[in-house]
């Protein structure tokens, strides 16, 4: 018998369609989120927000973005308070 999505379990992931953990995405981007190391105070709302886990963490305070896998929604520029990420057009 043939298995259907019933059978698969909760929170599974499906490898045959690909995943982001095997490819990187950032290159559907079209615009590429900036981070100000100046301007940001570490409230750490873009690492909550960012969908795609993209916000780089280093001794518990943002240091930057994954490119390899930011697909420049603009969630972090837009909860971001400090105004510490500007979205710009990709090259
Ligand atoms: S939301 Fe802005 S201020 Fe807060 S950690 Fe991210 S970049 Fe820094
Ligand atoms: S632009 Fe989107 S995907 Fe990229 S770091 Fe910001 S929230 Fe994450």
């Amino acid at each position: 018998m043939k298995e259907t999505w019933k059978e698969l379990p909760i929170g599974c992931i499906i490898e045959e369609g690909g995943t982001s953990r095997k490819f990187k995405t950032g290159d559907w981007r079209s615009e590429r989120a900036i981070f100000s190391k100046e301007k940001c105070t570490n409230c750490l709302l873009c690492y909550i927000y960012c969908p795609d886990d993209s916000i780089i963490m280093k001794n518990d305070k943002v240091v930057g973005i994954d490119y390899d896998f930011c697909k420049g929604c603009g969630i972090c520029a837009k909860i971001c308070k400090a105004k510490a990420i500007e979205m710009k057009p990709e090259r």
